[in-house]
């Protein structure tokens, strides 16, 4: 089957086209056909396409919305340019799968789309109004260019989460508001985490009921989660994907009292103070430079620059603290996994993550970690470490193309 997994954002769309055997999924034998990436839609955008084996194609065109976005996919894939040799025709793509980013309590795993779905999506908008309104702008979008015969299915980004205990998901609030407003922590990056752990789980030939792991995707956007007998029993963003981690413009975990202060202390409204813990807080805010980790550690090595350093130093032991949390409360686990962006790449948050934390059977292997090769998944704990430490690249994308061809073929969704 080839599968479009699709992932809208405000102002983008990601893609990717998978070609997987329904017969031999899980076996790694997809292959990935082309994937590419729309940028500033609303104005001139940017628009890069590659399809495999082939140099990417970058270009700019004019696309007014996602239906604009999608239509230009579309329009290329089968186009002679692309040379892809699967797809002549539209017809030649069989299903599309969705990231949408917030499914609430009511999805707990992914869905074939139908009206019904559409409106349980809608209904999630408030607790998503930045996210949930562009994933339903790529899945009209789709309805309107493929037509209704090709099936559409919605992979939430919060769904493997709804594993959570009662205990992990309440915060300490009155009661009434969950029950009133589902105030609660939904937590976010699931299709991610679930995919470490199904990874983790190949990798070490483990059922997925035995894998028990610190997940850390550490990325533009950070966050950890607690895998227990293959589930997500804590993670740690929350009600938004604000809460937890220090990431790259968002600030993570603050005192909410800082909320009232900044409004009587700057004259800053609410909406200001979102804006300013979402866009201009953490790795940026801190180091007051870039959100970028990469440009940071050079800024730290090369200029010596001591924000910085603090936002490094800042960022590394947010995330020693919540290991050392999800330890606590796991009764056991065999290994903390490092992915994302971060975590894949960078041998020196990895090292400066796991530092001094040999106590508690943590205990990297420094060569191993310094030569695994950038982007490529390894075991980097030393010989004597009680816990594993691991590498594994995160791909949400197949995640994505696997949940879309078993809801297809009528299997459970994933
Ligand atoms: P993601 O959102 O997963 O694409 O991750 C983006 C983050 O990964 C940015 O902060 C990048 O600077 C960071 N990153 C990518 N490669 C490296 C690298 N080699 N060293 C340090 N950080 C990196």
């Amino acid at each position: 089957m080839n599968i479009l997994v699709l992932n809208c954002g405000s102002s983008t769309v990601k893609f990717q086209i998978i070609q997987s055997d329904p017969e031999r999924l899980e076996n790694g034998s997809e292959r990935r056909l082309a994937s590419g990436l729309l940028e500033r839609i609303g104005s001139q955008a940017l628009i890069t396409f590659k399809a495999e084996g082939q140099t990417p194609h970058k270009s700019t065109a004019p696309l007014k919305d996602h239906r604009d976005a999608i239509d230009q996919i579309l329009r290329w894939i089968v186009s002679p340019e692309a040379k892809i040799d699967s797809i002549r025709a539209l017809s030649d793509l069989d299903a599309v799968g969705h990231r949408v980013v917030h499914g609430g309590e009511k999805f707990q795993k992914s869905v074939l789309i139908d009206k019904k779905v559409v409106a349980g999506i809608e209904d999630c908008i408030e607790l998503a109004p930045l996210h949930n309104p562009a994933n339903l702008k790529g899945i009209r979008a789709c309805q309107d260019l493929l037509g209704e015969g090709v099936p559409q299915v919605a992979v939430f980004d919060t769904a493997f989460h709804s594993t959570l205990p009662e205990t992990a998901y309440l915060y300490g609030l009155p009661y009434h508001l969950y029950l009133r407003h589902r105030i609660r922590r939904y937590g976010f990056h699931g299709t991610s985490h679930r995919y470490i752990a199904f990874k983790y789980g190949q990798v070490m030939g483990l059922e997925p009921k035995d894998v028990n792991i610190v997940s850390l995707h550490l990325g533009n956007g950070c966050s950890a989660c607690a895998i227990k007998n293959g589930r997500s029993i804590d993670t740690s963003m929350g009600f938004t994907p604000l809460e937890g981690l220090i990431m790259g413009t968002r600030s993570g975990d603050v005192d909410p009292s800082i909320v009232d202060f900044l409004h009587s202390k700057e004259g800053l409204s609410i909406v200001e103070i979102d804006t300013m813990l979402n866009k201009q807080s953490g790795l940026l805010g801190v180091s007051g430079l870039t959100s970028d980790m990469r440009e940071l550690e050079q800024e730290e090595t090369h200029n010596q620059d001591r924000r910085a350093r603090l936002a490094i130093d800042l960022f590394c032991r947010r995330v020693q603290k919540y290991v050392g949390a999800y330890l606590a409360i796991m009764n056991g686990a065999d290994s903390v996994v490092f992915t994302g962006g971060i975590g894949q790449n960078s041998d020196v948050i990895r090292q400066r993550v796991c530092a001094g934390m040999d106590w508690l059977g943590l205990k990297l292997d420094e060569h191993k970690n310094r030569t695994l090769p950038r982007g490529e998944g390894g075991e980097i704990s030393a010989d004597d470490s009680k816990l594993k430490i691991m590498v594994l690249p995160t791909d949400e994308e197949l995640m994505i193309a696997q949940d879309t061809v078993r809801c297809v073929a009528g299997a459970r969704c994933g």
